[in-house]
């Protein structure tokens, strides 16, 4: 199964991801996480990345293709989390699973209002080892500051500061959107109610993969 998680910042792709690839022993592989890897390790591609990222602009899809390219040829199921962001994305992807045999089975569009995603990311905290995400305001972690899975330490997002989500909130509607039409005319996408409790998503999401 190869699936891929669609939907704006803050609709909880990354939260959901990772129950799904526990619950059906799949790969989860999300973009956000790959590129904040290289930017804590000081890397040549962290430090170029990071200068978009901070804005809230998408890294260039040379960079991203790049980077992605490897770990699309293994046979194992995958997720997709936060890549493709832009259709030449979803033209390379395309053609990288082509030339592996295989191809998208599904894409599940994640449904959430502009006004719960602006909220949602002002409380997000991410686990600086794992990068388990938490919700200061929902979903706190046991200990302030710690992660309840690792015991490694909580951080907020540089992007997830006010300016920054408004503009990747643009940046997913001019570059992102377009993703939706292109899996929708090849009738792969399935669109999920992603508002409500992380369990009752988890569930709309499990059926729409089925
Ligand atoms: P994305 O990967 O789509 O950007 P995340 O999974 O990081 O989104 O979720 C963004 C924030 O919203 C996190 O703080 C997360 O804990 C919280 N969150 C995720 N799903 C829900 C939900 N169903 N209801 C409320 N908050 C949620
Ligand atoms: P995310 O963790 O998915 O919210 O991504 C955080 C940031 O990383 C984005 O705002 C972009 O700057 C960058 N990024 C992640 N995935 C991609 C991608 N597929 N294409 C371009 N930029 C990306």
């Amino acid at each position: 199964m190869r699936i891929i998680l669609l939907g704006p910042p803050g609709a909880g792709k990354g939260t959901q991801a990772a129950r799904l690839a526990l619950g059906q022993k799949l790969e989860h592989i999300s973009t956000g996480d790959m590129l904040r890897t290289e930017v804590s390790g000081g890397t040549e591609l962290g430090r170029l990345a990071k200068t978009y990222m901070d804005r809230g602009d998408l890294v260039p899809d040379e960079v991203i293709i790049g980077m992605i390219q490897g770990r699309l040829k293994g046979g194992a199921g995958v997720i997709l989390d936060g890549f493709p962001r832009t259709v030449a994305q979803a033209q390379a992807l395309d053609k990288a699973f082509t030339a592996a045999g295989t191809k998208v089975d599904r894409a599940v569009y994640f449904k959430v209002e502009n006004e719960e995603l602006v909220k949602r990311l002002s409380g997000r905290a991410t686990c600086s080892g794992c990068q388990t995400p938490y919700n200061l305001n929902t979903a706190p972690p046991k200990k302030a500051g710690v992660c309840d899975r690792c015991g490694g330490k909580l951080a907020q997002r540089p992007d997830d500061q006010p300016d920054a989500v408004r503009r990747r909130l643009k940046v997913y509607e001019e570059q992102t959107a377009p993703v939706l039409d292109y899996y929708r005319k090849a009738g792969k996408v399935r669109e999920i109610d992603a508002a409500g409790p992380v369990d009752e998503v988890y569930g709309r999401l499990a059926a729409a993969v089925k």
